[in-house]
């Protein structure tokens, strides 16, 4: 995957109703983006394989709803009014800001993509270091040793490097002088923490459990780039899994595996992926690792996997003077129940934005089609049929002599069950072609010899094979293809 292909990916998402810029017509707002009419689709897709993964899956596992609006006091537990900044770094002659660890991660990229994996291991470690020590006079050497420029002005005048909280703020209540500040969330997992109690009780949950859920979270990222990658509002699908205290290597191990796994199932390829182990832990770490994806710009972190220790819970208990406790009765080794503690959590956290980026890159493809004088090339997005927008589409090879009615009544079999798409318009190959590039599995083609002996012509996206089938046999072909349990199972 190249660069060239990362800009053909997010053009064809503009113009294939995947992906717009927020509030284009006011020319947008920056890294904000909406999700279009098959964008949409796709999302919901890609968020149900998490959900039947994480929690259909899992008889430990449930999911909850909660709110963006938190308690202040939230924040202060979680370490994120304190702590959740990153270093930033301004250049005097652009004026425009970037994070500092950042540009010193694109030029490790650099250094490797040149084939300069010395300098590039040595700055690797040299940045690691200077984030574990917090050491913003550090970075600032790094980035002058290193010679690097920014990109708009091409000058190295660099102020010093700062810290920048990255959460949102904004008041309730209606009267000014009441408001109080509360913040829009950073990542959802905080509103399970909370909800801890509330569910463990009520769904009398026994640990090993987890709590599921996805949704939006809002950072205030100092500089948003590669299109849906870095966004300031984004949406997470995040599940922390409670445990004893002391079993917490286990079940990371675990839960990196079993991610990894889910991850491989959808087909991107697997060598797409790898481990990256965090040397600089976030401040409710004890050991924690990201899953990246070879994305057009190279590996970039995709989701994170995060051993919390009982660091929330704990904060949460203090700071509300409500126990966050859980009772357990199982025996151990001695024969005595283990009894009361603050249970440690796995975290998995994955962005459905990088997950959907992935997933478009990975499937796009152009193929070069025809032969001779005809050769053409035909875009296709080569998705998991499960994902696809549409599962599939109906044409009636003509707009008269009864051939619509028919093609209307097979869609209005077949459309409780499956995402379909109508189409009179245009000539077949042409429609074939916008169903390729919409990445929809399966065409349907409803012409005069339908008429006759209740035939159609179904057309394979991957292969562009046609085969004339009877309509009763048209449910058999997509449920065979069209199934979760291709990729959960
Ligand atoms: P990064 O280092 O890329 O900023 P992070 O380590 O801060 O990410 P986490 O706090 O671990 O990210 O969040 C979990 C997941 O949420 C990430 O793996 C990523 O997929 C997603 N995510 C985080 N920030 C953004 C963002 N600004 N836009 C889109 N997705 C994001």
């Amino acid at each position: 995957m190249s660069e060239e292909i990362f800009k053909k990916v997010v053009s064809h998402a503009k113009e294939y109703g995947f992906v717009f810029p927020s509030s284009e017509i006011y020319d947008g707002l920056g890294a904000v983006y909406d999700y279009g009419q098959n964008g949409a689709e796709l999302k919901n897709n890609l968020r149900q394989y998490w959900w039947k993964a994480m929690v259909q899956m899992h008889e430990n596992i449930v999911g909850i709803d909660a709110a963006i609006f938190m308690h202040p006091k939230t924040w202060k537990a979680s370490g994120h009014i304190d702590g959740f900044s990153d270093p930033m770094i301004d250049n005097k002659d652009s004026k425009k800001r970037y994070r500092a660890d950042q540009l010193l991660e694109d030029k490790i990229t650099r250094y490797e993509k040149d084939g300069k994996t010395n300098k590039a291991e040595e700055l690797q470690a040299a940045l690691d270091q200077a984030l574990l020590d917090n050491d913003l006079v550090q970075l600032k050497m790094l980035i002058e040793q290193h010679e690097i420029a920014c990109p708009i002005s091409g000058t190295r005048n660099w102020t010093d490097v700062r810290q920048f909280n990255l959460m949102f703020s904004t008041e309730m209540g209606a009267m000014a002088e009441d408001a109080d500040k509360i913040y829009l969330r950073p990542e959802t997992a905080q509103g399970i923490f909370v909800n801890f109690l509330n569910v463990q009780k009520t769904g009398r949950m026994k640990i090993p459990f987890g709590i599921a859920q996805t949704g939006k979270a809002f950072r205030n990222e100092i500089i948003a780039r590669q299109f849906i990658m870095r966004m300031r509002e984004f949406e997470q699908m995040e599940m922390q899994f409670f445990i004893r205290p002391g079993t917490q290597k286990q079940w990371y191990e675990y839960w990196k595996e079993a991610r990894l796994k889910w991850h491989k199932k959808l087909g991107l390829g697997d060598d797409n992926y790898r481990f990256h182990d965090h040397v600089k832990l976030a401040h409710y770490a004890d050991a924690a690792v990201d899953i990246e994806f070879n994305f057009p710009f190279g590996f970039k972190e995709m989701e994170g996997i995060h051993s919390r220790t009982d660091f929330d819970l704990r904060n949460h208990q203090e700071l509300s003077g409500k126990k966050m406790q859980y009772f357990d009765a199982e025996l151990d080794e001695n024969g005595k129940p283990y009894g009361n503690y603050i249970p440690y959590v796995i975290e998995t956290s994955i962005g459905l934005d990088r997950l959907f980026l992935a997933t478009l890159c990975a499937s796009y493809k152009e193929e070069e089609v025809g032969e001779d004088d005809k050769k053409d090339t035909r875009v296709v997005l080569a998705l998991p049929p499960v994902l696809a927008p549409y599962k599939v589409a109906i044409f009636p090879l003509t707009k008269k002599d009864g051939l619509p009615e028919v093609a209307r009544e097979i869609m209005g079999d077949l459309k409780l069950d499956y995402n379909c798409f109508y189409e009179e318009k245009d000539a077949i190959g042409k429609r074939y072609r916008r169903q390729d590039a919409l990445g929809t599995p399966f065409c349907i083609t409803v012409d005069h010899e339908s008429l006759e002996n209740k035939t159609v012509t179904i057309r394979y996206r991957d292969t562009m094979k046609q085969e004339r089938i009877s309509i009763s046999q048209i449910r058999e072909i997509l449920a065979a293809e069209i199934n979760w349990k291709n990729l959960l199972v």
